[in-house]
């Protein structure tokens, strides 16, 4: 057991956490008296049970937004900054029990866990600073004979949906941008992992946030309760973290009555390794792509392709690190690796690494999933993994490693963008032309060069193809929230 994390602080931080729902600005139960269990993916056991909304509570909150928003568009963007400088820093200021409170619902390392807090934050940040920057502009019409005034004007009450791999971060990157624009919001986190939505609540409401502007509507009935909200129209924008196939769901339903989208779904990230990439930095680089968040992440590694002449010393690195890491509870010692986070993403795991091995795959390292209490999934290397093997196509989302010889640069940009997502690719090599030449060919909205992480609020984060529309963080986040309105002026 962990020397900081004892039984009676983890029962503390479940028993003060909010189970309730937040709309317009208070805490309620659901309607109907429904609550659903919040699970520790590591035991198995329940750790609390949280209001599970209805419809007519999605209803209520999505009221309390339209509401709010009048009154919040004209509330003055230094005023929003500051909220959201507050919420930076209650967000530091709580951040043990903001970690634990992750780590127990969810499973990530605590360490991971606290690096989640620090990156949720950092949005708040980021978007504090832009809210005091949204620009329009004047000009002339060519014709001399009338002026344009070009001005930008919150969206609207906006739909946030969230998903259980980044429960806080992807919800951050979402809420911040839409307070600094003037947007409402009612945000749905994922029925796996409520309890950290629930407590930057409590956060967003001690911070200054008026009644209404931010709605919490936990829920196990997601279509129910959200379906209706987004196609009254009253909600003018959608904004979706998640898999694929919901998001194009989503977006039909969007079209009904035209909502703005911001869609971030899944990814099928490919890592290269170039025979003249530095060895022990790609391997660095591969941890990372990899084993992030256990795996778990749209961003992960889901194919690396390694040049035959080096793949030998590559892969031993690599499975030596792999193997180095201890797979256990998120709040014990020295844990790396936490579980998945249900029996059904550890099955789903299993499933893949079985095919793969089926269809000609080796087993390096790991391979069956622990036995025992909790969904863990042990670290795994696979190699010669051939595209037949579902993981070439479908997402992982597990520490699993599946390695792939390849001798011709352009056989492996094919091989890098033979799927139809694009969300990022990661590129190891020291041929500047090369490093350059690749990136502009694979088909995704980011690529790490010589890196195997790309996410930071300041940068613009999001995919092409299935991946997605539209962006988060970066200069461009807050343009997701905004519309832009030209006043044309008679001369
Ligand atoms: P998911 O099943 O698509 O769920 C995401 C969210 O959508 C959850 O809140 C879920 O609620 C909700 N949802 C599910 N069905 C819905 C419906 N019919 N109507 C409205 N909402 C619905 O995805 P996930 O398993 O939670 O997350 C993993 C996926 O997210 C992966 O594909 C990953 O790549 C992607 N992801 C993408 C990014 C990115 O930035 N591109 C970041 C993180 C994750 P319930 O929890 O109640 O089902």
């Amino acid at each position: 057991m962990s020397a900081l994390i004892t039984a009676d602080r983890e029962q503390a931080v479940i028993a003060a956490a909010p189970t309730r729902l937040y709309i317009d600005g208070e805490w309620r139960d659901a309607r109907e008296g429904r609550t659903l269990d919040v699970v520790d993916p590591s035991t198995g056991q329940v750790l609390t049970k949280v209001a599970d909304a209805s419809p007519e509570d999605g209803w209520d909150a999505l009221k309390a937004a339209e509401a709010a928003q009048k009154g919040f568009a004209t509330m003055p963007p230094r005023q929003r900054a500051d909220i959201l400088m507050n919420a930076f820093r209650l967000m530091h200021e709580r951040k043990d029990d903001l970690a634990l409170l992750m780590t127990l619902e969810m499973g990530k390392p605590l360490a991971e866990a606290y690096g989640e807090v620090n990156y949720a934050a950092e949005f708040f940040r980021h978007f504090a600073e832009e809210a005091t920057r949204i620009s329009g502009g004047y000009q002339t019409a060519p014709t001399g004979s009338a002026r344009f005034l070009i001005h930008r004007q919150p969206v609207g009450p906006s739909i946030l949906i969230t998903p259980w791999n980044f429960p806080l971060a992807m919800g951050t990157r979402k809420i911040g941008p839409a307070l600094a624009a003037g947007c409402t919001s009612v945000l749905k986190p994922a029925e796996l992992t409520p309890l950290s939505m629930l407590a930057l609540a409590d956060i967003l409401h001690e911070a200054g946030v008026p009644a209404g502007v931010v709605n919490i509507v936990v829920t196990s009935t997601a279509g129910e309760v959200t379906e209706p909200l987004i196609r009254s129209g009253i909600a003018r924008k959608l904004s979706f973290t998640g898999s694929t196939p919901v998001g194009r769901k989503l977006l039909e339903q969007c079209a009904e009555k035209v909502l703005r989208t911001s869609m971030e779904l899944g990814g099928n990230a490919a890592l290269v390794v170039f025979e003249d990439a530095d060895l022990d930095r790609a391997v660095e680089g591969a941890m990372l792509a990899k084993m992030r968040n256990s795996g778990e992440a749209c961003t992960a590694a889901n194919r690396i392709f390694v040049h035959s002449s080096v793949i030998e010393e590559f892969s031993q690195k690599l499975a030596e690190k792999m193997g180095a890491m201890k797979v256990g509870r998120g709040v014990d010692d020295d844990v790396k690796v936490g579980p998945m986070v249900d029996s059904r993403q550890r099955d789903k795991v299993a499933e893949l690494v079985d095919d793969a091995v089926r269809s000609g795959a080796e087993v390096i390292l790991g391979g069956e999933p622990a036995a025992g209490e909790g969904y863990f999934y042990p670290p795994t290397v696979l190699s010669g993994v051939p595209r037949r093997a579902r993981m070439w196509s479908e997402e992982i989302f597990g520490p699993v490693a599946p390695l792939t010889p390849f001798d011709e640069e352009d056989q492996v940009i094919d091989w890098v963008n033979d799927t139809e997502y694009g969300l990022v690719n990661y590129v190891f090599t020291n041929d500047l032309t090369r490093a350059v030449r690749v990136a502009e060919q694979v088909e995704s909205g980011m690529v790490g060069l010589n890196q195997g992480a790309v996410s930071n609020p300041a940068a613009p984060f999001g995919g092409i193809k299935e991946s997605g529309l539209g962006r988060e963080g970066g200069d461009v986040g807050i343009d997701e929230f905004l519309e832009t309105k030209y006043i044309g002026i008679a001369m």
